[in-house]
């Protein structure tokens, strides 16, 4: 069974402590909440794999409704696709520190001093997120940046409404 792995929400602080919360759990809590919300979910906080191909694909749907919505001019369907996975994958995927492999620590028992003992990774450079959606750095730095705080800014509601959610339901908060 997998362990909660929340990078957004902090999802052991209710209670006394840690605690496992299953799946299931997670499923159950979570049923009334959006498809959306809901797979997200499921992939975040329970490392649930098998819901990758659904939910990337109602990812790319939403994503592209914004950009109609907000004339993102010029910009190609498949550019828009890419930009929809780089930013939902950089929001569901905890980044692990290069050096000691988000162990936080050397092989001493010494925190890394890398990351300083956080365990966490650095995010992707704006050149390679640019690379990774068939863009120019310049283009991502003047248009593209904004689009990905805002919405970055909606996966941060995900994991707030997410952990609200759970400790209602779960924890009885
Ligand atoms: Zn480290």
């Amino acid at each position: 069974m997998a362990m909660l792995n929340a990078k957004g929400a902090n999802l052991t602080a209710s209670g006394s402590g840690k605690r496992t919360i299953t799946p299931e759990m997670v499923a159950a809590a979570c049923r009334k909440l959006t498809r959306h919300v809901h797979l997200y979910a499921l992939r975040k906080f329970t490392l649930d794999e098998s819901v990758n191909g659904e939910l990337f694909t109602l990812n790319r749907y939403e994503v592209r409704r914004r950009a109609r919505r907000e004339n993102w001019h010029k910009a190609s369907p498949h550019v828009i696709d890419r930009f929809a996975d780089l930013v939902l994958t950089q929001a569901v995927i905890t980044r692990h520190c290069k050096k000691c492999r988000g162990a936080k620590m050397n092989s001493n028992g010494a925190a890394c001093k890398r990351c300083s003992g956080s365990g966490g990774g650095e995010d992707l450079s704006l050149r390679a997120r640019a690379r990774a959606i068939g863009i120019s750095h310049q283009a991502y730095r003047s248009t593209w940046i904004n689009r990905e705080i805002e919405l970055a800014r909606e996966f941060d509601y995900f994991d707030r409404l997410i952990d609200k959610t759970i400790k209602r339901e779960i924890f009885g908060e």
